[in-house]
């Protein structure tokens, strides 16, 4: 038995020993007493390390506390024994999970031993542990997806950009809300749509577009992501915009179902982009200009066609005048517009948009363009018909300001079928505005600071040219170098080509010209002499006693069309006519002519006004010192005449005297010696006695006549004659005179009314010349006869010595004798007065003279006073 006891222990010891399973004993406290090699293997210790550690210690320190609680229980006798999965802790420091199966072996009086089965369950309790782990990780995903689809979902319902999803045949199969509302359709209406036939039919010009060209379907064909940019979408109105649109293939596994396509509206982007581009091209435009015209034209054309049909331009002036410029995008309407701004200047008063818009400088939109509004903007029908013809649909007014201040504004037009301007076209217009203001602006200060720089050289010019003239004038004595100064400095002073000087005749009432430049030979000698009358610009000047400019050949033919011709031969450019004048007194005109149209700024115009009023002067100055050479040539003259006259008129006065008293004392000496004369001879005498005292009488008589004359006191008594018969009784005397000669009457009873007193003494005057210069005798005609209605004559025709041609043109001045022959010849007053008693009458006294030699003088009258 106690073999059997033996060899049974022995086997159960090899038993304990080789076991695969770890196998200890411990004592009623945990502590080892024995463990076997795979025991030792697991906690990582020999057999022979381990007793007097106990099971507890093996257990990790958070384990410890339950497996020393179990011990105890065992010990205690409370429980029989335990299972416990624990992790334990190897003497390297690694841990692994031990299941300790602890059962008390209990022998009577004993404290239990206890026998430890160890096993290794590490990598179960990791499985155990793995597995509980993605189960709740898959409960998380979960979680997470249905977050994911709610953001989702909601990320679609807020989204601004437009997504929805096709299937392969293009059919809808989801929209979200802002894709419904850019394409102006419900939801429900775009589900199950062919969304190419619904939204994507029409490219941008108008063409169709194929289903099989649109880039969506490439999507299905290539399964790559598309994204196009520029086409347009329709919406349900009708209307379409530009879009940016993405697409992406919707897979199951590796097949394409469909697809997700993403789009926005670009047409705001677009049109921001379009407007900066026209903005830069304006500023660019603006910039290369500083005259004011041609920025004016640039603002209308780089407004058109771009923001309107047509534009119109309006400048208000700084002086009030207005310049205006315009432009149509159609090259065959812009007259239109053109002929709207020159003819019919804007009203600022009026109650129209773009009066309003310059008064109150905020822009007047006119979103259409009815016929109520063009009749406030054109009054009178012409302007109507034409703004009617340009058929203005929706318009735009909006000022120009520049610094504060309204420069004017400007006018955009877009034809009738657009639609009405946008705020935000208003806006782009305002902008425009503001550059070209600016622009302008600029312009006018650029204009203005080279005015003022022009008008100050000028100012010195015109002093320097004032200086001149005064100092050529100090030199100029007569009216002739007056004059040439005065054509010289205008024409100088203001680079004309011809010019006039006329002085006026105040007698003749006529103008001469006294001086000219530049003007063709044949003209000048045409219009030497003009009437004051006359309608021409100097006579005009001097008449009025005002400066004329006539800007051009247009000004000159509307106020001198009668001589166009003229011009067409000395220019047809500007011309300025300015008065010579002193103390109010108009003394002539200076005129000067420009090949080429001008201007005359007011600078100009006082120049020559100025180089006009100190020739005047020096021109007063020289007439007065010419008329006093005149006046003391004149004197001395006089003085002279008078001493010949004086020694004239005693040697003819001494003649017949001598003979008259050499006569009367030869009688008386005779009478004294006691002479008898004989009757004839004492006739003789006699005769001669009376010849010479009539002589003296007609001497005398005459020299009375000439102081009357110059006097003024010779007058007339007229009356109702008979021409014939005074002239008859003339003859019968003169006849009576001389035997020598033959006088012959022709003619018949004309009346006239004279003084047939001093008529008579004409006759005789005429025809004791007759005899006087026919020293040979022969016939004499008297003539009296009737002239054309009105009128008679009377001639006297000798046949005797003439006179020579040197001297005719003198006969009827005083004292003037064209014989030098003392013997024939008398004062030479005969004529003198015979001229100026006819010329009492009214009529003429002129000689003529016969080719077969003598002479004819002619009594014109008039028959009724
Ligand atoms: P006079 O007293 O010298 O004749 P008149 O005035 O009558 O002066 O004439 C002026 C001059 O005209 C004369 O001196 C004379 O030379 C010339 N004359 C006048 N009548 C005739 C005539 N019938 N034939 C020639 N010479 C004449």
């Amino acid at each position: 038995m106690t073999a059997n006891i033996t060899a049974n222990a022995d086997v159960l010891r090899a038993a304990f020993g080789q076991a695969a399973n770890g196998i200890a004993l411990t004592d009623a406290k945990g502590c080892f007493l024995d463990v076997n090699a795979a025991f030792g293997a697991m906690v990582g210790s020999t057999a022979v390390a381990l007793p007097g550690k106990s099971l507890a210690d093996l257990a990790h320190p958070d384990d410890r506390a339950e497996m020393l609680h179990l011990i105890s229980r065992v010990r205690d006798g409370i429980i029989a024994g335990f299972v416990l999965e624990h992790r334990s802790l190897r003497p390297d420091g690694t841990i692994f999970w031990m299941k300790s199966s602890v059962s008390g072996v209990r022998l009577p009086g004993h404290l239990p031993t206890l026998i430890v089965f160890g096993e290794d369950v590490t990598e179960r309790k990791e499985a155990e542990a793995t597995a509980g782990r993605s189960w709740a990780e898959m409960e998380e995903t979960l979680k997470v997806v249905e977050r994911q689809r709610r953001e989702k979902t909601a990320l679609l319902e807020a989204t601004a950009e437009g997504i929805y999803g096709i299937d392969r045949d293009s059919q809808c199969t989801f929209a979200n809300p802002a894709a419904a509302a850019l394409l102006g359709y419900d939801r429900e209406e775009l589900l199950g749509k062919d969304m190419h036939q619904l939204i994507h039919h029409h490219r941008a010009d108008g063409t169709t577009y194929p289903a099989d060209e649109c880039p969506i379907r490439r999507a299905f064909e290539t399964g790559a992501a598309v994204h196009v940019d520029g086409e347009v979408l329709w919406r349900k109105d009708g209307s379409s915009f530009v879009s940016a649109y993405s697409t992406a293939p919707l897979l199951d596994g590796d097949r394409i179902v469909g697809a997700v396509i993403s789009f926005v509206d670009r047409t705001e982007e677009v049109r921001v982009e379009r407007d900066r581009v026209f903005l830069a091209e304006v500023s660019d435009g603006l910039s290369t200009s500083l005259d004011l015209r041609e920025t004016l034209d640039r603002v209308a054309h780089l407004a058109v066609p771009f923001l309107g049909d047509w534009c119109q331009i309006y400048l208000v002036d700084p002086n009030g005048a207005l310049q205006c410029r315009a432009a149509h995008g159609q090259s065959s309407r812009e007259h239109l517009v053109r002929s709207l701004v020159d003819r019919f200047p804007l009203d600022l008063a009026a109650d129209s948009p773009t009066p309003a818009a310059v008064r109150t400088g905020s822009t007047v939109l006119q979103e259409v363009v009815d016929a109520g509004l063009l009749g406030k903007i054109a009054p009178e029908s012409e302007h109507l018909r034409i703004l009617q013809a340009l058929e203005p649909g929706t318009a735009l007014s909006v000022p120009l300001r520049a610094r504060g201040v309204i420069l004017g504004a400007i006018v955009l037009v877009r034809d009738r079928g657009h639609p009405p301007y946008s705020a935000a076209e208003a806006r782009l217009a305002e902008e425009l505005a503001r550059r070209a203001a600016l622009a302008i602006d600029n312009a006018r200060l650029y204009e203005a600071a080279q005015n003022s720089r022009l008008r100050a050289e000028r100012a010195v010019e015109r002093t320097a040219h004032l200086q001149m003239v005064s100092v050529e004038l100090a030199s100029a004595l007569t009216v002739d170098d007056v004059a040439g100064v005065l054509v010289d400095q205008a024409l100088a002073a203001l680079g004309a080509r011809a010019g006039s000087v006329a002085l006026l005749d105040t007698e003749a009432n006529a103008l001469d010209v006294i001086r000219t430049v530049g003007y063709p030979p044949d003209a000048v000698e045409r219009f030497q002499r003009v009437s004051a009358e006359a309608r021409f610009p100097l006579t005009d000047c001097v008449r009025d006693g005002e400066a004329l400019f006539l800007r051009s050949g247009a000004e000159r033919e509307v106020r001198y069309p009668h001589l166009r011709e003229l011009r067409a031969r000395n220019g047809d450019g500007a011309m300025a006519a300015v008065p010579l004048s002193v103390n109010g007194r108009v003394l002539g005109a200076v005129g000067v002519n420009f090949p080429e149209p001008r201007d005359f700024p007011p600078e100009e115009r006082e120049l020559l006004l100025s180089i006009a009023r100190q020739c005047a002067q020096a021109l007063e100055r020289a007439s007065l010192y010419e008329a006093e050479k005149r006046a003391r040539a004149a004197a001395e003259a006089a003085v002279q005449v008078r001493e010949e006259f004086l020694s004239i008129a005693a040697h003819e006065l001494k003649t017949p005297l001598t003979s008259l008293r050499g006569t009367a004392q030869l009688l008386l000496r005779g009478i004294d010696k006691g002479v008898s004369f004989d009757l004839a001879s004492l006739k003789q005498r006699i005769a001669i006695i009376d010849a010479q005292s009539r002589k003296l009488s007609v001497l005398v008589s005459q020299l009375l006549d000439v102081s009357r004359l110059e006097a003024g006191r010779l007058r007339l008594d007229r009356r109702e004659v008979d021409l014939f018969a005074v002239v008859q009784d003339a003859v019968a005397q003169a006849q009576a005179r001389s035997e020598g000669h033959a006088i012959q009457l022709r003619g018949e009873a004309t009346r006239a009314t004279v003084d047939p007193i001093r008529l008579e003494q004409v006759v005789t005057n005429l025809l004791d010349n007759a005899i006087k210069y026919s020293p040979d005798g022969g016939s004499i005609l008297a003539e009296v006869f009737s002239l054309e209605p009105g009128q008679a004559a009377i001639a006297v025709t000798d046949s005797g010595i003439g006179i020579s041609v040197e001297h005719r043109p003198h006969i009827f001045d005083r004292f003037y004798q064209a014989h030098a022959n003392a013997h024939l010849s008398g004062l030479g007053l005969g004529l003198y007065i015979s001229r100026q008693i006819v010329e009492l009458h009214g009529g003429t006294l002129r000689a003529t003279f016969p080719a077969s030699g003598g002479t004819r003088f002619e009594v014109i009258l008039p028959v009724h006073s």
